[in-house]
């Protein structure tokens, strides 16, 4: 069924009076999921003013209230998992299964982490002896603006409010217009909850709309989750207004596989890092680099492994593989595929587009690897965003240790030993903001998560993030008297 969806401003949905329309498909099906309403520039301002109000309310509030709110929010997000993981497949063409264990979840788990946060908000008192001191005060940035990828939509929305709301800013957030569905969802939870009007609106729109909010002088702060090339102008754009920026960009991130590893986890690993959400994951374990004595071994099992991953509908809770997003992008995973072999990769498995029955009418890409690759490969070196794992080989440490850091991008990066102070030293070698030893993927909202080099600018979740959503004013405090230097002429007589 087709719904009507529009933009979120002030506690309610926007009115139903004539706008610009646009749609969002299913990828799957090429089905219309909804038609949503487009802002316009009379709109931004509306959300920024009511913004301005809820800032007013939102920052006064006493912590242990906000905090109460945000509880509530996310009880209320877990409650509506079912119905928000489906939206969620239907909109992105991401597994139902996978909606429900991770996209639903660690949305949830951002809010409940940062509400829990919301009252450990302090500065700090100092003492410079027994006449002077001063105190940090951690105050709020004000109307925040956050910007999302179309690949894990609600997740990115709460991992961008929660800490902002958290600190006592308000934020106004823009979806991918590919997957603008949750986003309202979110904000209509948020409203149930108790938060008030104009603490989290939502703007509809292309990326002219994104960068009006980083170019409106009335917004101070922009967390951007995309691309490099957009995270640059947002970069740009925020710098004409002295406007910090949080920047979650793209990767192309290596995955080493020693020569003690067990094998066996290793590759389960390695596919799970390529294909989850069809390899639209910007930590997507991609070049996969094996210690040349295992390749045989690992190809072997990494290609049973991958031919036994269901390609189907996306609501079909066998299915591991689901849609990519858009016709668009399919011909740009399919193009990188064939750049693959021109350049004389060795195809192991997948390759092509799945065209069965019903999945002719959706962007289904079988998940492929490819060995025999070299760094100057284009799969290799760029970032695809698509299920294409490369297998590179190696000798030695130092040496896969400088081409897996040969990269713009620093986002992941993984190592799989048995010998734990190997994989530590190698650890602190890697240039990435996030590694993972005998492990991949995984992000608790605990753990600090941003991207090194091209890859980003600034971290989400953790107490990282409280960082990036307030400023610290310093108070100095004088209980005797200063002492003036200036007007020091070497006598008292005349104070
Ligand atoms: P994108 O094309 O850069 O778009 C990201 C968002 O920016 C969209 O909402 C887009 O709007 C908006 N936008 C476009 N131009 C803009 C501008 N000039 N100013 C402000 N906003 C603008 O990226 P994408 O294709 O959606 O996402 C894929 C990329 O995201 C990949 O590179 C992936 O690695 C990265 N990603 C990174 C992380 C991370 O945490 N590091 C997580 C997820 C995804 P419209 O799309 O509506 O035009």
């Amino acid at each position: 069924m087709i719904q009507h969806s529009g933009f979120y401003i002030h506690g309610k949905v926007c009115e139903p009076r004539p706008r610009k329309t646009f749609t969002s498909l299913n990828p799957a099906t090429s089905e219309t999921v909804a038609t949503v309403c487009q802002v316009s520039v009379e709109d931004i301002e509306d959300a920024v003013s009511s913004s301005r109000a809820g800032f007013a309310e939102w920052s006064e509030m006493p912590a242990a209230e906000k905090a109460r709110i945000m509880q509530r929010a996310a009880v209320l997000l877990r409650a509506r998992t079912d119905e928000l993981a489906e939206l969620e497949a239907r909109d992105t063409g991401k597994p139902l299964q996978e909606a429900l264990q991770i996209d639903i979840p660690t949305a949830a788990d951002a809010i409940e982490y940062f509400a829990g946060l919301t009252t450990t908000l302090h500065g700090l008192h100092h003492d410079l002896g027994t006449e002077q001191f001063f105190y940090t005060r951690r105050e709020p940035l004000g109307i925040c603006a956050g910007i999302g990828a179309w690949n894990y939509p609600l997740q990115i929305a709460c991992w961008k409010s929660a800490p902002a709301l958290a600190c006592g800013n308000t934020m106004i957030f823009k979806p991918s217009e590919l997957t603008p569905l949750t986003a309202i969802r979110l904000a209509e939870i948020y409203t149930e909850a108790g938060l008030p009007d104009g603490v989290f609106n939502v703007v509809q729109g292309d990326g002219m709309v994104g960068q009006r909010l980083v170019r409106h002088p009335a917004i101070s702060k922009v967390s951007f989750t995309g691309s490099v090339t957009t995270g640059q102008q947002v970069m740009i754009d925020a710098a004409s207004y002295h406007k910090p920026v949080t920047l979650e960009l793209g990767g192309k991130s290596p995955l080493i596989i020693l020569d003690d590893a067990e094998l066996d986890v290793a590759a389960d690993t390695a596919v799970q890092a390529n294909f989850l959400t069809q390899g639209e994951v910007c930590t997507q374990g991609s070049r996969v680099f094996v210690h040349h004595s295992l390749q045989d071994d690992f190809l072997r099992r990494v290609k049973m492994r991958t031919e036994k991953l269901v390609v189907g509908n996306p609501l079909d809770r066998k299915t591991r593989i689901g849609s990519l997003i858009s016709e668009r992008h399919l011909q740009k995973v399919l193009s990188y595929i064939q750049q693959a072999r021109s350049a004389g990769a060795k195809l192991i498995t997948g390759g092509h587009r799945v065209t069965d029955g019903l999945l002719a009418k959706g962007c289904f890409v079988a998940p492929t690897v490819f060995a025999d690759c070299t760094d100057e490969m284009p799969q290799v070196k760029d970032e695809i965003f698509g299920p294409v794992m490369s297998v590179l080989t190696f000798t030695d440490e130092k040496e896969v240790l400088n081409r897996a850091n040969a990269s713009e991008y620093g986002l992941a990066a993984g190592v799989f030993t048995r010998d734990i102070s190997h994989a530590h030293r190698m650890a602190s070698q890697l240039q990435a903001g996030v590694c993972w030893i005998n492990s991949w993927g995984a992000t608790p909202v605990e753990m600090p998560f941003g991207g090194f080099k091209a890859s980003g600018l600034g971290y989400e979740n953790g107490l990282e993030a409280l960082r990036q959503y307030t400023k610290v004013k310093s108070v100095y405090v004088e209980l005797g008297r200063q002492k003036l230097s200036i007007l020091d002429n070497g006598s008292t007589a005349d104070r």
